[in-house]
């Protein structure tokens, strides 16, 4: 098969390392991919808002399977436009995309089909949002409709911090005014994120892991894209997964289908495992960047028929293997990251470090100036590692991080404390 991968992050390049591993792969492309990319796949400079370009590369390369990475495309039904095309793609449609495009429509999908979630209302106005949460009272959390990265949820302690928040995010303070905003009680628990691979109809379990958000050790600054993952998280027992798929996954797959928009792709769950059980936080309509580099180096079974039958509809009764080992990975980002942070710094070291046992390299954002290779991004690097324990992983991956000499990047040092002390 000729395959497609649209995106140009870690995420993309653990994809490309998993589907070029595959034997029914053959020529293997990305767009716009990145240096690290460049060699599993050859990278095209396409920009993935435009779908006609994108579909006159795949009729002219004849591309058997696109596999698509980001939410952005999705939402902007890429998925639609290649299938009319007759073009074979991986990813949910426009319309079941909105799981992650639309809080409001999440939240009223859970409320219909009693799939556990916070207790929440919508508001398109500042002055009943804010009557609302005098009356619930803080810690209560704010949330602007729409793709925001990751920057549109405000967990306010105070009932003058949800108003604060609501005001800036009528005002256009996330860029442009949300034109609809959701206020939810705040959950009390422990996070995890939890994937599964869905056809339509049949959903089945991948696995969880677990991400680091702030950017310092501690978990302490600003929130990031992620500054580093581990799978499996130790919360998300094998019991808790069948919860979650019971409970969570398999209504939320079956009200798409009788909403005839049935889900296909990969569903992201970010949940917070409560006293009570499973709660659903969001729904992701991809793989998360970094949670998928540490589901790929886990995963035994070959990739590519995984997704293709996702595609097809033919996911009953298949089965995926998982290696027991646990997986981590520590993101190195441009000093500066997540505010202001200078690009084309050079990276050294990256052969001796990828020579550590159990170690992977993925690239997030580096570009190739002949034989060097160069930070082009805010998250550049996931250095990698499986080890029998998270704590085997961690030093693994730190042993790696420590060969790299890139004195305009940093890392946390600190990637699964959590998961480490617990195996303690
Ligand atoms: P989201 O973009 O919806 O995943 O929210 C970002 C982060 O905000 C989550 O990872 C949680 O840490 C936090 N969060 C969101 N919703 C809630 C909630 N209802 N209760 C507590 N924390 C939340």
């Amino acid at each position: 098969m000729n395959i497609l991968i649209l995106g140009s992050g870690g995420r993309e390049h653990a994809l490309a390392w998993k589907l070029g591993a595959s034997p029914l792969a053959d020529k293997l492309y990305c767009a716009p991919g990145n240096a690290g990319i460049a060699q599993q796949a050859e990278c095209v400079a396409l920009d993935l808002a435009d779908h006609a370009a994108v579909i006159a590369f795949a009729r002219e390369k004849k591309i058997d399977f696109v596999v698509v990475g980001p939410e952005a495309p999705l939402c902007a039904g890429i998925v639609d436009d290649l299938e009319a095309a007759g073009i074979k793609a991986f990813g949910p449609t426009k319309w079941a995309a909105r799981l992650e495009g639309s809080k409001g429509f999440t939240k009223d999908l859970c409320r219909a089909n009693n799939i556990p979630t916070a207790a929440y209302q919508r508001f398109k106005g500042a002055a009943a949002a804010k009557d609302y949460v005098r009356k619930k009272g803080a810690p209560i959390v704010v949330k602007a409709d729409g793709l925001a990265a990751g920057k549109g949820v405000v967990v306010a302690e105070s009932v003058a911090e949800a108003e604060a928040a609501i005001d800036m995010m009528f005002s256009g303070g996330l860029g442009a005014p949300a034109w609809e905003i959701v206020i939810e009680d705040c959950l009390v628990g422990e996070e995890a994120s939890f994937f599964a691979l869905c056809d339509g109809e049949n959903a089945i379990a991948l696995a969880s892991a677990q991400d680091h958000k702030r950017v310092g050790d501690g978990d302490t600054g600003p929130n990031t894209g992620g500054m580093g993952a581990y799978s499996p998280a130790p919360i998300m027992t094998a019991q808790m997964e069948a919860r979650v798929m019971e409970e969570i996954v398999r209504p939320t797959v079956r009200a798409l289908a009788k909403a005839g928009a049935p889900y296909k792709g990969v569903l992201f769950a970010g949940l917070m495992i409560t006293a009570q059980g499973p709660q659903l936080i969001e729904y992701n309509v991809r793989f998360g960047d970094p949670e998928c580099q540490v589901l790929m180096l886990r995963l035994k079974s070959d990739l590519l028929p995984a997704l293709v039958a996702a595609r097809d509809g033919q996911l009953k009764n298949f089965d995926l293997r998982w290696s027991s080992d646990a997986a981590l990975t520590v993101v190195m980002a441009a000093k500066g990251y997540p505010g202001q942070y200078a690009k084309g710094t050079p990276i050294e070291g990256l052969d001796a470090a990828a020579q550590v046992e159990g170690v992977e390299i993925f690239h997030a954002g580096t570009v190739a100036d002949g034989a060097r290779i160069l930070a082009n991004g805010g998250r550049v690097l996931n250095v990698c590692a499986t080890g029998r324990t998270v704590r085997e992983a961690q030093a693994r991956a730190y042993q790696a991080v420590d060969k790299i000499k890139w004195p305009d990047g940093f890392c946390r040092r600190d990637i699964a404390w959590r998961a480490v002390e617990r195996e303690e």
